[in-house]
């Protein structure tokens, strides 16, 4: 029992630090209007920032899937699980993607933490343990693990810093650099300096591998996320994009110049071994896009950025703070992990239901409430929350 008992040992020390995690079960699909253990509770904590998670027009996309494709896919793509509905969404992302990128072709991943296993491992794959790997301090877990796995030289930029990077790239002599940043910084809401990063990346000639998780869907006139947000476009760019977010369903894509990702489908074992997602999720992803791309996706994003304006001019705080984002991620940053969790609790109490984010998914000192916008909730459910969070600090 020694091997147990300092498994409880460790358990006891996250509770001593309030670091504990627990899971609460949701009874209704994803909206802001959900039934949590029974209890009626107002949601601002999902990432489905378009509220379409539970479109009807999805499920019966997602039905018709099953009917067309069975629900398994069978085996990995290579084997004989593509299916022509994987085909045919990652033509359709291709497409939508390609006015920012140069002979655009998409591949499409069971999840985004997948993805960018298989992005920083497969592209460092070309030059082994000689490539550099230029990585942002505030990326997602899923990046700094895809960076372990691809045993690159890894080196990491702080926070937003363009300059450091420049020294950084101009002293790398390695055969292939490759720069990774999130877009939306996930714990954050703010964006990072994408075209600087650009700039330089295409003066060093290195990669840019953009996790843009959080603005596919969202950010741009039509939904393509940061690249038409910033009006860019480069031969030099990876970009991935999340589909279980503003998109609804699940899973993730990458995109890029043809040869990359004809490379990932040779290379990348994230991608190579591991059983293709359900078809039928694919084929209710081209429903997604549709949404994305048409006027219902215009009049979402514009309802997502007056909830975003309203929060930010109504809320009202004393020693907290809102942190500075114009995207549906808006934190309010308390600092120590108690109080965080007994905000969180409070408001939980009265209906609401935001989560407390704690180290080590944030820096040390930096617990916060994340509350999550989408275009579901109206201006009269937000009001309700600014309300509870502007009695929270009395
Ligand atoms: C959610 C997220 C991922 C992982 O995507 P999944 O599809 O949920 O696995 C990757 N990067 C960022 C920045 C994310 O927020």
């Amino acid at each position: 029992m020694i091997l147990l008992d300092q498994i409880q040992r460790e358990l006891a020390v996250l509770d001593d630090k309030s670091l504990r995690r627990r899971r609460r079960h949701a009874e209704s699909p994803s909206a802001p209007r959900v039934m949590v253990d029974g209890k009626a509770m107002l949601a601002f904590c999902s990432n489905d920032y378009l509220g379409l998670a539970a479109h009807p027009k999805i499920i019966a996309a997602l039905q018709e899937g099953a009917d067309l494709y069975g629900v398994g896919s069978g085996a990995s793509h290579l084997i004989s699980g593509h299916s022509r509905a994987h085909a045919i969404l990652e033509e359709r992302l291709a497409e939508f993607e390609s006015p920012h990128l140069v002979d655009a072709r998409a591949l499409y991943f069971c999840t985004g933490y997948m993805a960018n296993l298989a992005v920083l491992s497969g592209l460092a794959a070309v030059s082994g343990k000689e490539t550099a790997l230029f990585s942002e301090t505030l990326n997602h877990a899923s990046l700094i693990d895809g960076a372990k796995l691809s045993r690159a030289q890894l080196q990491v930029f702080p926070h937003g810093d363009v300059a450091a990077l420049r020294v950084m790239l101009a002293a790398s002599t390695a055969p292939t650099k490759i720069v990774v940043t999130d877009s939306v910084f996930s714990m954050d809401g703010n964006l990072a300096p994408i075209p600087e990063l650009l700039a330089l990346c295409e003066e060093f000639k290195a990669w840019l591998v953009i996790d843009d998780a959080h603005g596919f869907g969202a950010l741009g006139a039509n939904g393509r996320g940061v690249l038409e947000h910033y009006n860019l476009r480069s031969p030099n760019i990876v970009y991935m994009g999340t589909l279980g977010k503003s998109a609804g369903v699940a899973g993730a894509f990458v995109a890029a110049h043809k040869d990359v990702i004809e490379w990932l489908v040779n290379k990348a074992r994230p991608y190579i071994y591991t059983t293709a997602a359900p078809p039928a999720l694919a084929h209710a992803l081209l429903t997604s896009l549709d949404i994305i791309q048409g006027v219902e996706g215009t009049q979402r994003r514009a309802n997502l950025q007056s909830l975003i304006a309203q929060l930010r001019r109504d809320l009202r705080l004393k020693r907290w703070q809102l942190m500075p984002s114009d995207t549906a991620v808006q934190p309010i940053l308390i600092g120590d992990n108690a109080e965080s969790l007994q905000a969180a609790a409070t408001l939980y109490e009265q209906g609401f239901w935001v989560p407390a984010i704690r180290p080590p998914t944030v820096p040390e000192g930096t617990a916060r409430l994340r509350i999550t916008l989408s275009a579901a909730h109206t201006s009269e459910d937000l009001a309700a929350l600014i309300a509870a969070v502007n009695g929270l600090e009395d």
